[in-house]
């Protein structure tokens, strides 16, 4: 059902929007939703799984970890080719690099909160 969204945004992505006067805009697409389909999109398992975070290679183990630093460790290239811990399916808008992807904010607290 996401494929012609999927094909028609990777078009933009690769070739820009032509306006009327010819100017082609590049376009540098984000994508932001809810936890569960930002999950769903990433092909990526539930946020209460051990392997939870889309960006890095945390654990369950490092909820409340003040001193670990979490960075964006993993590419939408990596996902694409060897699907890191928690990945179970492809990605389905993979033309969107991973560090474009923002879930609402709600999920972050309450994952900081250690409440999922
Ligand atoms: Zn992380």
């Amino acid at each position: 059902m996401i494929e012609p969204i999927s094909n028609e945004l990777n078009d933009l992505v690769l070739n820009g929007l032509r306006d009327s006067n010819g100017t082609i805009w590049t376009i540098n697409p984000y994508f932001s939703s809810d936890w569960k389909f930002m999950a769903i999109v990433l092909g990526f398992n539930a946020p209460n799984s051990k392997h939870f975070c889309p960006w890095c290679l945390c654990t369950k183990e490092n909820i409340g970890n003040k001193h670990k630093v979490c960075v964006i460790e993993k590419t939408m290239d990596q996902i694409k080719l060897k699907p890191p811990p928690g990945h179970v399916k492809s990605p389905l808008l993979q033309m969107i690099p991973l560090s474009h992807y923002v879930p609402d904010e709600l999920y972050i607290m309450l994952r900081i909160w250690d409440r999922l």
